[in-house]
Formats: structure tokens, sequence, C-alpha cells
């Protein structure tokens, strides 16, 4: 079998040479549904025919660029197959005696390099399908088969999002049990309250969380944007646009998938949530949707979870300190911007799917 198998059948991955046989990456290419091809140098020309050779045999899956390219062979890469592009941060060969800058490139979504191509759409196709066949098959599954299997899918490229708020721990119990090298994402709007950032803390040691990362907005962005502090009450979206959006999108870059605590008794658009949903860029978890309040009440219970210590003062739905206040009941997300006609803040942004199918656009990583 080739490639050793696909490298084990590794759902991760699949990294070829650009020199390989092109017999033995077709035949590897069977077992993945993600090849990075490195190229050797810029001047590479096989690489681009690799990529070429395996979509005309009919691989759909991603196919990414890596290695020492320029910007300016975006567009053949992309006409040859490839889906996305990524350098290896090493510099450029020299131009005209002047260092070259870092290959790390990305093409602007907007520009002519990622207009609408029949290779974007079919991996969008294949993309979207993989994950409409997860949510199929993980309808109405228990949390820990969902968990387990969506590791086991997009191993390598899948992160947790917490807010570490009032139900965060149960899905932080569940991943540590599964996998606790798996990275956990914490949005750092710097307006949090202190419990939040002192249970955080709590939580990461006491379930032996091994990847907890950080993510800060822009320090540049915010002093332009929120000079005086105090946007979330002139403009809370922009505020939300600004601390965690884009924040996030930032530190989503590197992965595929993302697992989410949200479950369908928050109410709202949340009331149709599924297993698995892809939003025109990644694929989205949702291993807790179909608890009931209850059942989640007994697991932290049982569990024996800490609990956020605003919890007891009547908080059901934790986030930023200007934007929470208590809640009528518990599990309810109605203490969540009162008096704002919103629900959500914008980083699960149901329109993201119609509108990235509307322009034909793949995420480009
Ligand atoms: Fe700003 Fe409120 Fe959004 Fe937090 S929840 S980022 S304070 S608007």
């Amino acid at each position: 079998m080739a490639l050793d198998s696909a490298r084990q059948l590794a759902p991760a991955p699949l990294e070829l040479p650009a020199d390989i046989d092109p017999a033995e990456a077709i035949a590897a290419s069977a077992y993945a549904d993600r090849i990075d091809v490195r190229f050797s140098s810029f001047k590479d020309g096989r690489g681009f025919s690799l990529a070429a050779l395996l979509r005309g045999y009919g691989y759909d899956g991603g196919l990414r660029a890596l290695g020492p390219l320029l910007p300016d062979q975006a567009d053949a890469l992309l006409r040859s197959g490839f889906d996305a592009i990524a350098g290896d941060a090493r510099p450029g060969p020299e131009r005209d005696g002047r260092p070259g800058a870092a290959n790390i490139y990305q093409p602007d979504p907007g520009s002519p390099a990622t207009r609408r191509t029949a290779l974007h759409q079919r991996a969008l196709a294949a993309r979207k399908a993989r994950a409409e066949a997860l949510a199929e098959e993980l309808d109405g599954a228990a949390p820990e088969t969902i968990l387990a299997r969506t590791l086991e899918v997009y191993a390598g490229r899948i992160a947790l999002l917490s807010s570490f708020g009032a139900e965060a721990a149960l899905g932080l119990k569940l991943l540590a049990d599964a996998d606790p090298e798996t990275p956990v994402l914490f949005l750092e709007t710097h307006r949090h309250f202190a419990q939040t950032l002192t249970y955080k803390d709590t939580l990461a040691a006491v379930l032996g969380l091994k990847d907890l990362r950080v993510l800060e907005p822009d320090a540049g962005e915010a002093a332009r944007e929120d000079a005086d502090g105090a946007l979330y009450a002139r403009d809370g979206q922009a505020c939300c646009d600004l601390r965690k959006v884009r924040p996030l999108a930032r530190g989503l870059e590197a992965f595929d998938a993302v697992i989410t605590g949200r479950k369908r008794y928050h109410g709202g658009e949340r009331g149709a949530l599924k297993a698995v949903e892809f939003d025109g860029e990644r694929v989205k978890i949702n291993p807790l949707a179909f608890l009931s309040p209850d059942e989640v009440a007994e697991r932290f219970k049982a569990l024996d979870l800490p609990r956020h210590p605003l919890t007891e003062a009547g908080y059901a739905s934790i986030g930023c300190w200007p934007c929470t206040v208590p809640a009528s009941e518990p599990g309810s997300r109605d203490g969540r911007w009162a008096g704002e006609n919103r629900d959500e803040c914008g980083i699960f942004d149901s329109a993201k799917t119609a509108r990235a199918e509307r322009a034909g656009t793949v995420r480009l990583i």
C-alpha cells in the first residue's frame, strides 16, 4: 500500500514531496482528505504537475502548497489545483541584491487569484458534504461519541473554543478526558470579570488542559477603534468585532474545525443546532448540542466539576462584564446583551455559510 498506507490512514494532512513518484501519490491520495505538497524551491515545477495530476485523478480534498514559494505564483498554484498556499517562513530568494521577503502568502479572498473556479467549488462542496455526513451520523449522539469521532476525523486541525463561563467546565472535562493536548482557545477581550480569569486558570489546572491559548485584540486596532475603552457602550457589535471576531479569526487560521459549547436549549438560532456544521470557512463541532439543562446539571454533579463563582449570584451565561447580567433561569442566555437586539456576538455567524456559498470562496490557510 502506498506511503505506508498513507501514513496509517491518518486523518491529519498527508505531506508529499513535490518529487514523489506520481503513481505513489495517486494511490496515497485515496486515504487522505487533505494533502500538503512540499516544494523544494520556488522553481520546482513538479509540485504544479503533481497538483494537476491529483485533481485529474479525482482527488477533491484539501490541497495545500508548502515551501519557499513566491506571492506571484499564487495564480498558477490555484490554477494547478491547490486551494491553499502557505510558505514555510524562510526568507525568499534574493532579488536585485536584496533579501527576499518571508514566504508566507495568503491571497486576498477578494483578489482575482481567488475568484470562483471549478476547483474551489469542488473543494468547498467536498468539505461541506463531509460535514453533513458526519452531522447525520452523529445526530442525537452522546457528547463523548461526537467528540471522539470528530477528534479522529479532524486530528491535528481541531481546537476547542471556550468562554470559561457558567457551563464551560463540562465540555472542557470531556475534552481533557478524550485528548488534553487539543488546543483550547480563550478570547481575552480585556472586559472579562476577574472571577472568569481566575476560574480559567483553576479549570485548566484541575482538568489538566495542556494547550490553553489566549487570543487578544490587536493592540493597534484597539487603540484606534476603542481609544476611551467604552466602545461597548456606543457600538456593541463593533466592540465584539474588535475584541472577539477578529482575534478568533486570527487564532483559528491553523484549524479546520472548532469545538463549541453551544446547546439547543440556549434557544434562538441555537434551537436547531446540529452535532457538526460547516459555515463556509470551517467545521463547527457541538458535542453538547442535544443535552438538556437537567442533564448538564447532573453531569456537573456526577463529575464534581468546579463552578464559575458568579453562578451563585444568578449568572447563567457569563461573558464580558459590561454585557452580562444575571439571567431569569438556569441555562438561559437572556442575561447577555440585555437591552440590545441580539443574542450572539458574531463569532457564530449563521449567515456566513450563505455568504460563502454565494461568493464561491473557500478558506485559504
Ligand atoms: Fe465588547 Fe460586550 Fe462584545 Fe465584550 S461582549 S466584546 S464588552 S460588546
